[in-house]
């Protein structure tokens, strides 16, 4: 599910930074005022019929709203969506939420990944039931009083 020894701490800052900085990067800003975006989104908008793919308003004013940021540049089809005003505005609170619980995700494996090294080695995913090292994980923490 997510790859191993591939910077632990780093990773989770890179998470971060997508949360905190977002769509306000100058890489995202630089790609959003290209040409090649430009024309990909006037195709959205055309595929689309000039209707909001949420709620199928047809309106002057769509967007094309990413659902995820991770293929910035090289879009799938299904990574964008042609929204309204009022829907783009709900599909972008959305996407910080999932990008919240995602980076929250990432982090408890990194911890886990951690404890469970230290307790049993390196490769202990290879030699360990996941689920169970996780329980007594949880378990260790409860008896810590670390309510993470
Ligand atoms: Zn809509």
């Amino acid at each position: 599910m997510w790859s191993r020894g591939a910077g632990r701490s780093g990773c989770w800052r890179r998470w971060w930074g997508w949360l905190s900085v977002g769509e306000h990067s100058a890489e995202y800003r630089a790609y959003i005022a290209s040409a090649k975006w430009r024309r990909l989104r006037a195709d959205m908008i055309k595929l689309a019929e000039n209707k909001c793919q949420a709620c199928g308003a047809a309106s002057p004013r769509l967007s094309v709203h990413h659902i995820t940021y991770e293929r910035l540049g090289k879009e799938r089809p299904s990574d964008l969506l042609v929204l309204c005003s009022f829907c783009h505005e709900h599909a972008d609170r959305k996407r910080e939420r999932d990008v919240a619980a995602s980076a929250a995700r990432h982090h408890w494996n990194a911890r886990l990944d951690g404890w469970a090294t230290k307790r049993y080695g390196e490769d202990w995913n290879y030699y360990y039931d996941e689920s169970e090292v996780e329980e007594e994980f949880e378990e260790w923490l409860d008896r810590r009083g670390d309510d993470y």
